[in-house]
């Protein structure tokens, strides 16, 4: 009787937080370039989850703004360190759920490094992607005795709202009436990190092929490493479902557009519709909005059926620490705020959510229960 009361309350108040914390924003600043050591930095402070930026308003004078997300990690925060707080979300892909993990910020602010790691690929430089995959081969052979899982993955890059597969050298039609998934894309069983590493060269490969500046490409272009995991319990027979992407977006920069002209011009839109459909997507999930406008992008199409219902998202928002760059962070931040409003402004879910109510009430009436036992 106790005891399990006692396990019920915990369990709820579990509940009532998983409900709370479905997205996530994470805010990683990148060191200053070796070699500038006297640039000036426009963070001013750092701790916990409190970020505050130096800017100068027009009259020369001094300005600080500071923004709040649930993790900021400073300049000399390792791979391992960053890993070791996303892994709790993508452990639970293998428990059937959705997860989304993002890398935002301007071009040169850490998103690849974050997502992949360095160009020069150490053990310990290993980006999230990786350690993810490795992390879920190591899961899935530990449960090995209860539940059979099978891992597979895909690769698309979305550029100038045209999906293509990585993995192939197709460019994928928008063939699906609800244009969620792509099914024509390729997706390829895996069973060790190391058939995981060769992929991604594949891919790495694919992506150089129509570009002959890469990076410039790949500054502009969302790239979008998705995990299918699929469990079979060995005794009941029940199949879980579980998906993770993995999604390195394009330089958030905005582009002036008296400077631009022709195709620059084009992927500048390009980009700018599909994070700005990103970000609103995002903030109406977390507001509980009943219209989602998932259709106004490829972006946001995509990836339909792993942002909404139970699906756990995670944005990491990077800063490049320079002062010339402070008006991007700026906006970066101010970007990162809008879709990390709900979760940090906790009083609104509980209002707008009817099952966050219910499950307060249910806590409250067992506390009752328990306060009558004692
Ligand atoms: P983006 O993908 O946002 O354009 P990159 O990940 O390519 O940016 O980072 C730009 C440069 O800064 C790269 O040379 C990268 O290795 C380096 N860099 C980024 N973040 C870090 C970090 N946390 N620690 C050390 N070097 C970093
Ligand atoms: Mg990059």
């Amino acid at each position: 009787g106790y005891q399990r009361v006692l396990e019920e309350n915990r369990k709820l108040y579990n509940q009532v937080q998983d409900l709370k914390g479905n997205i996530r924003v994470y805010c990683r600043v990148r060191p200053l370039v070796p070699g500038h050591s006297n640039t000036l930095s426009s963070v001013d402070h750092i701790d916990e989850r409190t970020i505050t930026i130096l800017s100068h308003s027009k009259n020369g004078k001094e300005a600080k703004k500071s923004f709040t997300f649930n993790k900021i990690f400073g300049p000399s925060v390792t791979q391992a360190e960053v890993f070791s707080d996303t892994q709790p979300l993508i452990r639970s892909v293998l428990d059937g759920y959705n997860v989304c993990i993002f890398a935002y910020g301007q071009t040169g602010s850490g998103k690849t490094h974050t997502m992949t790691g360095p160009k020069e690929l150490t053990e310990e430089g290993l980006g999230v992607n990786y350690r993810a995959l490795s992390d879920l081969f190591h899961l899935s052979k530990e449960r090995k005795e209860t539940i059979s899982y099978e891992i597979s993955v895909q690769m698309l890059e979305i550029y100038n709202e045209q999906v293509k597969d990585l993995l192939s050298s197709d460019e994928i039609r928008n063939s699906s009436q609800n244009g969620i998934n792509v099914p024509d894309a390729n997706l390829v069983r895996v069973s060790s990190p190391s058939d995981v590493i060769n992929l991604m060269d594949l891919g790495h490969r694919n992506r150089s092929v129509c570009s002959t500046a890469l990076n410039d490409r790949s500054s502009r272009s969302h790239s979008c490493l998705t995990v299918h995991v699929q469990g079979k319990d060995l005794t009941s027979g029940n199949i879980l479902r579980g998906s993770m992407h993995l999604v390195d977006l394009a330089g958030s920069e905005r582009v002036d557009k008296s400077e631009v002209t022709g195709d620059r011009l084009k992927e500048a839109q390009h980009i700018n519709k599909s994070l700005s459909a990103l970000g609103d997507v995002i903030s109406s999930l977390a507001s509980r909005s009943s219209h989602v406008p998932f259709r106004n992008s490829k972006l946001t199409q995509l990836l339909q059926d792993s942002l909404g219902g139970q699906a756990k998202t995670l944005m990491f928002v990077h800063i490049a620490p320079e002062y010339e760059a402070h008006g991007e962070t700026l906006s970066t931040l101010k970007f990162a705020e809008r879709v990390a409003t709900v979760e940090l402004g906790a009083a609104k879910v509980n209002k707008d959510s009817g099952e966050v109510k219910e499950l307060k009430e249910q806590i409250a009436s067992l506390k009752a229960a328990l306060a009558r036992k004692e």
